[in-house]
């Protein structure tokens, strides 16, 4: 697999996947006035609109004319489950047929939410749902971007952050990825703040090393799940090839050039990565660098044999990680009751 872009192929293009240089181009090409421009980015990256008749500012001849040139892309609601916490969460249809997930998690005036950047995943987790369905193909920007339009209009309120962790391995789909990073952080487009924005990676070196280049804040998060390298092999058999100690590395030059704390993902499973061991390699691990740990009561996967860890052993980690001088939590996993787990709503219906 790569990592380079995948968009839908078809007759026709669409709207949202067009650079802004060749939408000008098209609207001087159809002899419309500058202001057009954005009157039409407004519609596609404000105000969601699902067909070019919902345009209404734009002349009618126009609309028909652009309807008869380009799709409008667009994500369609298949299934929803709503949690008693209030998170929503849904499966959308691409326009070529395929599903993703992505959920809503309101708090207070905030609101979350998760997306995915690949329709299913490559990297075969052991403990995910998803990595167990396999792969499908990568996310274009604006199918990604599109995710978060739904959530918005769904809620109705401004989104206060997004998370890259339903489905897919978003260093896998970097440029998309990348790209709609920018538009969701683009004052124009999403207006969220970069710091705001967190892509979760299962540890693909040489893109986190790219990422630490990019000039916003962007948060990174990376899934750890074990320090012991034997473990993490068969828990993570896609990132084998990335060793620990090289992942050490990185993750370090990414700290020296950005100045931000990474979080580490590390998700409890009983009598697999919660033992003793497990625990003083993950306080090697994370001891004298900048780092976050959050540690995660595996979400049971139907038919796994891999059962989460229990309460006690969590605040064990907790307390070890602080006895080290490591920032952790514990996270409490929201939607638990709505199969929020990645890649699990998807599996139920499929
Ligand atoms: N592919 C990326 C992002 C999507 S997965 C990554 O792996 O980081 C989002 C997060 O959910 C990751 O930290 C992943 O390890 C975690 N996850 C996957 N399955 C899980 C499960 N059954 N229980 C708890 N966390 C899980
Ligand atoms: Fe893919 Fe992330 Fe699931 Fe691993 S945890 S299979 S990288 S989505």
């Amino acid at each position: 697999m790569d990592t380079e872009n995948n968009t839908n192929t078809g007759a026709m293009r669409d709207l949202k996947s067009l650079s802004k240089g060749e939408l000008i181009k098209l609207m001087e090409e159809l002899g419309q006035p500058a202001f057009r421009v954005k009157q039409v980015e407004d519609w596609i990256w404000n105000k969601n609109a699902s067909s070019f008749d919902d345009m209404t500012n734009l002349p009618k001849s126009l609309r028909t004319e652009l309807a008869g040139k380009l799709t409008l892309g667009g994500v369609e609601e298949v299934a929803r489950q709503v949690s008693e916490d209030g998170s929503r969460k849904y499966l959308l249809r691409l326009p070529d047929g395929a599903t993703v997930e992505c959920v809503g998690m309101p708090s207070g005036k905030k609101l979350a939410v998760c997306v995915s950047s690949q329709a299913g995943c490559a990297m075969g987790c052991a403990f995910c749902a998803t990595g167990g369905a396999g792969f499908t193909r990568s996310l274009t920007a604006s199918e990604i971007y599109d995710q978060v339009m739904h959530v918005r209009d769904d809620f109705n309120t401004r989104v206060t952050s997004v998370v890259f962790m339903g489905q897919g391995e978003p260093f896998m789909n970097y440029d998309n990825t990348l790209a709609a990073l920018r538009k969701l952080n683009d004052p124009e487009q999403g207006g969220i703040g970069a710091r705001h924005l967190t892509v979760s990676t299962c540890g693909v070196i040489p893109m986190i090393r790219r990422f630490s280049h990019e000039p916003e804040q962007f948060t990174l998060a990376v899934s750890l799940h074990s320090a012991v390298q034997k473990t993490r092999n068969i828990l993570m058999p896609g990132v084998k090839k990335y060793s620990l100690l090289n992942l050490y590395t990185v993750m370090g030059e990414y700290v020296d050039r950005t100045g931000r704390r990474p979080t580490y993902e590390y998700a409890l499973i009983g009598g697999v990565n919660d033992t003793r061991d497990e625990m003083d390699a993950l306080c090697d691990f994370c001891r004298d660098t900048l780092a976050h740990v959050n540690l995660i009561q595996l979400n049971e996967v139907p038919g796994s044999k891999l059962k989460p860890s229990t309460q006690r052993k969590a605040e064990d980690f907790l307390n070890a990680l602080a006895r080290v001088g490591v920032e952790a939590t514990i996270r409490n996993s929201r939607g638990a009751d709505i199969d929020a787990a990645c890649g699990q709503l998807k599996q139920r219906l499929s």
